[in-house]
């Protein structure tokens, strides 16, 4: 049986889990707990075609944790049969620190503890997933992978806020880079898409989902990326706001009376598509916008705006580029935005095929026309392939 890596990211009421072979990319199964602690939790597990899932109350992660194996029995499925030998967990901020893949003692769950406060909203659900599933899979390697870690070395020009540089080195503040394994694999897959050594390509990589972040990568080392100190800067996003003006969260909190926490609720959870349109999944936004709804058309206008702003950035850092990506929920099925992001620079050398933009194929494909000097491609995500990867190197 080949390797198997379970590949867990831990959210505040959720556990996403999958069971990647990482040397093959073959998925045996996935799934969802959702709602835990709340009065009905709903467990879901996909194996192959199969989908089971049930509803019922799941006190905490580690109840998540074990109705999921339990799940896996009852489908006729144990985990001592699977070839398991790392459990991986996706980790998204791990300070100036921890980058590397790393396998998890009690030091690190005691730094990744003191990190809290770099990543409030993400890094405690993650290490309450790290604990619990050492506790109920003590017998094997536990790896912490970081979303920070491709970003690591980005060049100090692009990594260095212009602030009060020894406040800044006091309290580790720097643009970290987030979506970094979701950047690191599709700009591999592009390499390989394009059957050219990664080392010979200027990639621009537009990761669109819920969170978005778009990086420019010079011979497969990035070399700028939109997500900063958190995951808020940069584009507009489901509910984030990206880019905002320091200056306004100063007014809000002297004038307008919010509290810190009130402010951050603001730019996490009500800004963004969804602050300025009340909707982040796009599909609806443009039935919106279909249907005269001005608020959907003004914050797809924002989205859009946003987005050109980054690539014509990009573009002027890498001085050329020969292959922007589109990647995620949005980027890999939403061919209007595509369009209207690269729309009008065939003087950049960027140029759209509308018929290969415009079909429904799934899969890596070329989107740009054939006199284009830059390809377009879309190319899927696939980030719980990559932990499990990352998890092999140190196992
Ligand atoms: P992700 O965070 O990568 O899972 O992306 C989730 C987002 O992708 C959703 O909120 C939608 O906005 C978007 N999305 C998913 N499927 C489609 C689709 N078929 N067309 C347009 N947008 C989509």
């Amino acid at each position: 049986m080949a390797d198997t890596v379970l590949v867990l990211n831990s959210g505040s009421s959720s556990l996403k889990y999958q069971l990647m072979q990482p040397d093959t990319g073959i998925s045996l199964a996935s799934g969802l707990v959702e709602r835990i602690g709340e009065e009905t939790s709903t467990v879901t597990l996909k194996w192959g075609n199969e989908e089971t899932s049930r509803d019922g109350r799941i006190a905490d992660h580690e109840a998540a944790l074990r109705t999921t194996f339990d799940l896996f029995a009852e489908s006729g499925r144990h985990l001592d049969d699977l070839g398991l030998v790392a459990v991986g967990h996706r980790v998204v901020h791990g300070g100036q620190a921890l980058y590397r893949p790393t396998i998890v003692d009690d030091a690190v769950v005691t730094t990744l503890k003191e990190l809290a406060a770099l990543a409030p909203l993400h890094n405690p659900p993650a290490v309450l997933g790290i604990e619990v599933a050492r506790r109920v899979l003590p017998d094997l390697p536990h790896i912490a992978v970081f979303d920070t870690a491709f970003f690591h070395d980005l060049p100090s020009a692009a990594a260095t806020y212009a602030m009060d540089r020894e406040l800044a080195q006091r309290w580790d503040i720097r643009r970290y880079g987030f979506h970094g394994t979701s950047h690191q694999y599709v700009s591999q897959q592009a390499a390989q898409f394009l059957d050219a050594p990664i080392e010979s390509l200027n990639q621009i990589v537009l990761h669109l989902g819920n969170g978005a972040s778009a990086s420019a990568i010079a011979g497969g080392r990035p070399v700028d990326t939109s997500m900063g100190f958190t995951p808020m800067e940069g584009l507009v996003m489901g509910t984030r706001s990206g880019d905002i003006d320091p200056g306004v969260l100063i007014y809000l909190w002297r004038t307008a009376g919010m509290s810190v926490e009130e402010i951050e609720t603001m730019l996490n959870r009500h800004s963004g598509m969804y602050g300025l349109g009340g909707e982040i999944d796009f599909r609806v936004v443009h039935e919106r916008i279909e249907s005269g709804d001005e608020a959907a058309q003004l914050a797809y206008e924002v989205y859009i705006h946003r987005l050109r702003k980054y690539v014509g950035a990009y573009l002027a850092v890498l001085g050329h580029t020969d292959v922007v990506t589109f990647t995620a929920g949005v980027g890999e099925n939403d061919a209007r935005v595509r369009r209207d992001a690269l729309t009008g620079l065939a003087p950049l050398g960027i140029e759209l095929d509308e018929h290969l933009n415009d079909s429904p194929a799934r899969g890596a494909r070329r989107i740009s026309a054939d006199k284009s000097p830059t390809t377009v491609l879309v190319i899927p995500t696939n980030e719980e392939l990559a932990i499990a990867q990352a998890c092999l190197t140190v196992v």
